[in-house]
């Protein structure tokens, strides 16, 4: 166990990017290192490992943990989505695998001050990167109501997400929402005792579409299927644990799209996008966690790993 961040399928992972000794592997999601570690061990005694991540903490811890390895690791502060600009400035052309273990790090859940988690108080920030962006606090005071909504609707689909905002909005008209304790106390007003789970917090579902919208999560996941499948080399693994199915279902669709190739509309007798396909799915179905490992680690309860390769 690791106090910042205790990875998930840490086998499954080192299993589907079928490590190579020697390989270069990009882990797009750093954080505390837990599975770059495993990387730069199943690649002994020459594999390099590229570490990315947006947050300055995870930088800096995984930079720790993994000082061992000396020059095989490279960490870098980046966005996964920009994956291909970053390995181009550093003069690598193609690589053996990358891997994407989504969402935030426990270190981030568990840091108040990062205003992530509702059951902390804190100010409503949700930023991963805090050097720039807008953060939740500039969404939940400024942003028009049905802009609001829709973010709510689709990041978190919430089905309350009118009277949800409804409720924002009247507070916000008196006094400015600044803190996480507010906002969730405000969502529990609005939605009625019968809608509310007994399982989960009304505000978990607001708090997960701020977030996202906050962070560009779905784009930047997009974007780094797209620009990473131009960086693997043939048989290179791309490997991604997500966490919800706002997630998995781009991942699943976009790796299925690649691996289709084409994509003009079905009534357009020739092909006009020149797609080629590009991957072979491997996970038909996704990998979840053993039950022994959700028990040890319930954060692990929800995660989903699908792999393709580079054909
Ligand atoms: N696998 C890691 C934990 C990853 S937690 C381990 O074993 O420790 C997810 C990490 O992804 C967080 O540190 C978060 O800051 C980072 N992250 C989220 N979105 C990102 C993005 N678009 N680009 C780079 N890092 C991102």
């Amino acid at each position: 166990m690791c106090s910042f961040h205790t990875p998930v399928m840490q086998r499954e992972v080192v299993e589907s990017l079928h490590l190579q000794p020697g390989g270069i592997y990009v882990d797009g999601t750093v954080g505390g290192g837990g599975h770059a570690l495993e990387i730069l061990r199943g690649t002994s005694p020459d594999g390099l490992l590229i570490g990315i991540d947006v947050d300055d903490d995870a930088l800096r811890e995984s930079e720790k943990r993994l000082k061992p390895f000396g020059s095989r690791k490279i960490i870098i502060k980046g966005n996964f989505a920009d994956i291909d600009t970053i390995l181009d400035k550093l003069n690598i052309k193609e690589v053996d695998g990358i891997l994407l273990d989504l969402g935030v790090s426990s270190h981030q859940l568990k840091t108040a001050d990062r205003g992530f988690s509702f059951s902390l108080n804190a100010a409503l920030d949700m930023r991963m990167d805090r050097s720039h962006g807008l953060s939740a606090y500039d969404i939940i005071n400024t942003f028009p109501e049905k802009e609001l909504a829709k973010i709510i609707k689709d990041y978190g689909e919430e089905i309350m997400a009118e009277r949800i905002v409804k409720t924002i909005s009247d507070r916000r008209k008196v006094t400015p929402i600044k803190t996480t304790a507010d906002l969730a106390c405000i969502i529990a007003r609005a939605v009625p005792s019968r809608f509310k789970s007994k399982r989960i917090h009304p505000a978990t579902k607001t708090f997960q579409a701020i977030r996202i919208y906050v962070n560009s999560e779905l784009l930047n996941l997009h974007k780094a299927i797209d620009r990473g499948v131009d960086v693997l080399k043939k048989s290179g693994r791309f490997s991604i644990i997500s966490f919800h199915s706002l997630e998995d279902r781009i991942i699943k669709n976009c790796f299925r799209s690649w691996e289709k190739g084409c994509i003009c509309p079905p009534d357009i007798p020739i092909c006009t996008c020149h797609r080629n396909a590009k991957l072979n799915v491997l996970t038909k179905k996704p990998v979840t966690p053993s039950d022994s490992e959700i028990e040890s680690n319930p954060r692990a309860r929800s995660a989903k790993l699908r792999t393709a390769e580079r054909i």
